[in-house]
């Protein structure tokens, strides 16, 4: 077609997207990324071979073939993605950035029993808000480099607003929680063997109704602006520490903030009893019956439900945030007994969590990805149960519903929030070329992510934090971490036992 004068020829008025090359001045934008391999995870899952992302300030402006978006703006920078994919920035949903820094701590010959008092207590009494930057830090400049550009923190720094400085240090997107809410800290069952030992819990968190009270809703603040990187929601601990009264509290303040209401919830067998007992039914029931539950409600693990908690669950479009590698790695059965994957094929949402150092102990959701579409082929002895783009899907725009943020990310569409992540074709796991998104979930994970984009900002480029000295970090974030160590108690390597499982079968 040629000049401007050929639109009055066609007598419908044609989607923009026809528009006549020339007819109206290229738009400018910030960011232009051409000929990528595009998974916008929008509602049809649309994948275009060769295609382009145009960011314009925090947001995505235009998307589509590349030929087609090129000709209508001009861009201050152009990234050449040469034929590699870029899709939606992941949403971690469960999520302790703090414990980072005592990772690996956890020896793997301890009863569960054990941990909290050994290990998490110690760290708990002696942690300090630099030593929170520190594991934020990390953290996040993990999560970045595994493609994860939103965080639903479990609401477990004792120091909100240190992990609100590391969060923006390196440019990811976080929700934050109150400090540790809990009114009933005696209620914690842990793991499958017992009730955990002793009632202090968190010394330095909330203890009873009126302290918990006394600061839930104080991280709603951030959310005064309505474009924070860094943003307030409701977190309650769960798994029994909370009360009836403390629950409907913290459920009307997440809905009258327009935000979730984030709690653990039967990670093991002994959590969901121990809520049984206490409610004289199923657990999830009750929360329906009392309101706790409904769309705006995402519960970490839930590696325990009944039919009738299914059905709840289904009915009420509640989320939750599966971690598949945090029930593999203590054996609670999650991944043989859980119910996520036919919740998910049902219609429920699902989001992914990598939960913690020590319970996944690497922020990767492409991990996570990979593991729950393979577990519950194997779970169901089916191929086709779950594909690779249930996964993706789970890790991005479940994970951004899970969040409370399904208007503003998780796909590749204009007028979201421009959070992306391209790879590169220049790793053998992407080659050949046969299908994107299960060389994606299957082979590469996370080894092929080249950039990232947060906000409109490039936070990862080509493999380089630009704003960051990341070796210098690292190096700080170790030396905090040995002196963390020092203040817990804990010596590197001084485990006397004898690490060969063959041994003691
Ligand atoms: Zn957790």
């Amino acid at each position: 077609m040629g000049g401007g004068n050929a639109a009055h020829a066609i007598p419908h008025r044609l989607p923009e997207r026809y528009a006549v090359s020339g007819a109206t001045p290229p738009t400018p934008v910030d960011l232009l990324i051409r000929h990528a391999y595009l998974i916008t995870m929008d509602d049809a899952g649309t994948q275009i071979a060769d295609g382009a992302v145009a960011v314009t300030g925090r947001r995505i402006s235009h998307v589509g073939p590349d030929a087609e978006v090129t000709g209508r703006v001009t861009a201050t920078r152009t990234i050449d993605a040469k034929g590699g994919p870029i899709h939606p920035g992941m949403v971690e949903t469960h999520l302790h950035a703090s414990y980072q820094t005592f990772r690996s701590v956890v020896p793997d010959l301890i009863r569960e029993v054990d941990t909290f008092p050994t290990v998490e207590q110690k760290f708990y009494d002696v942690v300090t808000s630099e030593d929170e930057e520190l594991a934020g830090l990390l953290a996040s400049m993990e999560m970045v480099r595994n493609g994860t550009t939103c965080f639903l923190e479990a609401g477990t720094f004792l120091f909100p607003d240190a992990g609100a400085a590391a969060a923006s240090t390196v440019g990811i997107r976080a929700l934050l929680g109150d400090v540790c809410i809990n009114d009933q800290p005696g209620g914690f069952a842990q793991g499958k063997e017992a009730r955990a030992q002793g009632s202090g819990f968190i010394t330095r968190a909330p203890y009873d109704l009126d302290s918990a009270l006394a600061i839930l809703g104080t991280q709603l603040a951030r959310n005064a602006d309505p474009d924070a990187l860094v943003r307030g929601h409701i977190a309650v601990m769960g798994l029994g520490t909370a009360s009836q009264a403390l629950l409907l509290e913290a459920k009307r303040l997440a809905r009258d903030a327009g935000v979730v209401l984030n709690m653990h919830h039967a990670y093991s067998v002994a959590d969901t009893d121990a809520d049984r007992a206490r409610y004289g039914k199923d657990p999830v029931l009750h929360l329906a019956e009392i309101g706790v539950i409904d769309r705006s409600t995402t519960l970490g693990h839930a590696n325990h439900l009944t039919d009738a908690e299914t059905e709840v669950l289904l009915e009420t479009g509640a989320s939750l945030a599966w971690a598949p590698a945090a029930s593999m790695m203590w054996g609670h059965g999650g991944t043989l007994h859980g119910r996520h994957a036919e919740l998910w094929r049902r219609g429920a949402n699902i989001g992914l969590g990598s939960d913690s150092a020590n319970w996944s102990n690497d922020f990767d959701l492409f991990r996570q990805a990979n593991l729950a579409v393979l577990t519950a082929r194997d779970a169901h002895e089916d191929r086709t149960y779950l594909l690779a783009e249930d996964g993706l899907r789970m890790a991005t725009r479940g994970g951004a519903r899970a969040a409370g943020m399904e208007d503003t990310i998780g796909s590749i569409e204009v007028g979201r929030k421009a959070d992306l992540v391209l790879h590169t074709l220049d790793r053998p796991e992407m080659r050949p070329t046969s299908d994107m998104v299960r060389n994606l979930v299957f082979s590469s994970r996370a080894k092929s992510i080249r950039s990232v984009v947060i906000d409109g900002r490039v936070v990862l480029d080509d493999g380089v934090f630009p704003h960051l000295d990341e070796p210098a970090l690292l190096a700080r974030i170790d030396e905090g971490a040995h002196a963390l160590w020092d203040r817990m108690g804990y010596t590197p390597f001084s485990e006397r036992v004898d690490r060969r499982a063959h041994d003691r079968a």
